[in-house]
C-alpha cells in the first residue's frame, strides 16, 4: 500500500465540480486582481474567527512581514521566538530590520518555553512571536502575560494551527495580531501561496492593508511605500469554497489523530503528541518521536509509507543564523529533538486502513529490534 504524507487530490476530488466552478467564474469575470472573492473570503474568514479585520495578503510569509512593519517593528529592535518552526518565522524579523532572538522549546509541547523567555528581554525587545506549532497552541496565556508585564506585542504565527482554541479563544485571537498561510499543505490550504492577517485593531488593519498594496488603498493614493503582497483572485475563490469545509475537515484530524494515539500507544520506544490541557490541537502535523528516528522512516519508506521531519534543524542551527553564533547546548531541547521527531501521514481524508498500515509499519520496525 502507498500512503501519502499529505493527499491534495482526494480532498479536490471531493469537492471538484464546487472549485471548478469557482475558479472557472474568475476566468469568466478576468477579474484577476482585487474583486468580490476577496471581499467575501475576508468576510466568510472574519465570521469564523469572530474578529473585525482580515486582510488577505499574498502569504503566511508577508503576513508577519507586514505585522512587524506596520507595528513599528525595525532596525535596533529585538523580537523573541521560538528555536522550533519555519524559517518564515525569524527570517521575517531580520526583513523587517530587527534582530531575532530564539527561545528554546518545551519538552512536552514543543513550542515555546515561556518560563525561558524572561531572561532573552532586553531594552530593545519590541515583540514576542509564539508559533503555535503543529497545530498545538503555545502556552499563550503564560506569554500574554509576560507580554503585558514588559508592554511587548504578541504577534501569533497561526500558520499550522488554523481553528486551534485554548479557553475557547481561537489561536490568532489572543494576541494584537495573529497571521495564517494558505499554503496548500496546511490545514486551510489554496492552490497555490495565500495567507492573511487578523485583528481587531482598525488602524493596524488599515496600515497592513495600504502596505501589502503599494501603500495605497486608493488606485494611485500612496501614503507610503509598500509591497505588493495582494491575496490573489483565484485563490480566494478557492479559499471562499474550502472554508465551508474547514471545521469538518479540522474535526477529521482531531478524529486521526486519537486513533493514532489509540494504536500506537502500546509502542513504549515511541513518544506520542501530547495535548496541553484546555487546547483543542487540530494537528497540521501528527509528531511522533524516538531515538531511531532515521531508522523508522528508513523502514517506513520501503513499505510505501511516506513521511517528513518537522524540522531537520531547529532555526538556531540552520546556516543561516550561523552570524548569530550559537551552539547547540543554548537550544538544548530543539536541538536534541530535531534528531528525533517524524511527522506521519496526516490528513482528513486518510482512512482507518490507511492509519492502521501506518500504525502495523510502526509496530513492526520496534518488534524487528
Ligand atoms: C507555512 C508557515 C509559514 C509561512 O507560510 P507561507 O504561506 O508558506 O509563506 C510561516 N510560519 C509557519 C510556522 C509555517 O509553517
Amino acid at each position: 500500500m502507498n500512503i501519502p504524507f499529505v493527499d491534495l487530490k482526494s480532498q479536490y476530488l471531493s469537492i471538484k465540480q464546487e472549485i471548478d466552478d469557482a475558479i472557472f467564474k474568475v476566468l469568466n469575470d478576468t477579474n484577476f486582481i482585487g474583486g468580490q472573492q476577496i471581499r467575501d473570503f475576508e468576510s466568510k474568514f472574519a465570521s469564523l474567527y469572530g474578529v473585525k479585520h482580515v486582510v488577505g495578503v499574498a502569504n503566511g510569509t508577508d503576513a508577519i512581514y507586514i505585522a512587524l512593519k506596520m507595528l513599528g517593528i525595525g532596525v535596533g529592535d529585538e523580537v523573541i521566538t521560538t528555536a522550533s518552526s519555519w524559517i518564515s518565522t525569524s527570517e521575517t524579523i531580520t526583513q523587517a530590520g530587527a534582530k531575532p532572538v530564539f527561545v528554546d522549546i518545551d519538552p512536552d509541547t514543543y513550542t515555546i518555553n515561556p518560563k525561558l523567555i524572561e531572561e532573552k528581554i532586553t531594552k530593545k525587545t519590541k515583540a514576542i512571536i509564539p508559533v503555535h506549532l503543529y497545530g498545538q497552541m503555545a502556552d499563550i496565556l503564560a506569554i500574554k502575560n509576560i507580554c503585558d508585564k514588559y508592554k511587548l506585542y504578541l504577534i501569533e504565527d497561526c500558520a499550522q494551527s488554523h481553528f486551534s482554541e485554548e479557553n475557547g479563544t481561537l489561536a490568532g485571537r489572543h494576541g494584537v495580531v495573529g497571521t495564517f498561510s494558505f499554503y496548500p499543505g496546511k490545514n486551510l490550504g489554496a492552490y497555490g501561496d495565500a495567507g492573511c492577517i487578523i485583528t481587531d485593531d482598525d488602524l493596524l488593519a488599515e496600515k497592513c492593508r495600504m502596505f501589502a498594496n503599494h501603500g495605497a488603498l486608493k488606485k494611485h493614493a500612496h501614503k507610503i511605500e509598500g509591497i505588493n503582497s495582494r491575496l490573489d483572485t483565484i485563490q480566494a475563490a478557492i479559499l471562499n469554497v474550502k472554508a465551508n469545509y474547514i471545521i469538518n475537515w479540522t474535526e477529521s484530524r482531531i478524529s486521526n489523530a486519537a486513533f493514532y494515539n489509540a494504536t500506537l500507544k502500546e509502542v513504549e520506544e515511541l513518544t506520542l503528541p501530547k495535548v496541553r490541557n484546555n487546547t483543542k490541537h487540530t494537528f497540521h502535523l501528527y509528531v511522533i518521536r524516538t531515538k531511531e528516528r532515521d531508522a523508522l522512516k528508513e523502514h517506513l519508506g520501503v513499505m510505501g509509507i511516506q513521511t517528513a521531519v518537522h524540522y531537520p534543524l531547529a532555526l538556531p542551527n540552520l546556516e543561516a543564523y550561523n552570524y548569530l553564533g550559537y551552539a547547540k547546548s543554548d537550544f538544548p531541547i530543539a536541538s536534541k529533538y530535531q534528531n528525533e521527531i517524524l511527522s506521519i501521514p496526516m490528513y482528513p481524508e486518510i482512512s482507518k486502513d490507511q492509519m492502521e498500515y501506518v500504525c502495523n509499519g510502526i509496530k513492526s520496525f520496534f518488534k524487528k529490534k
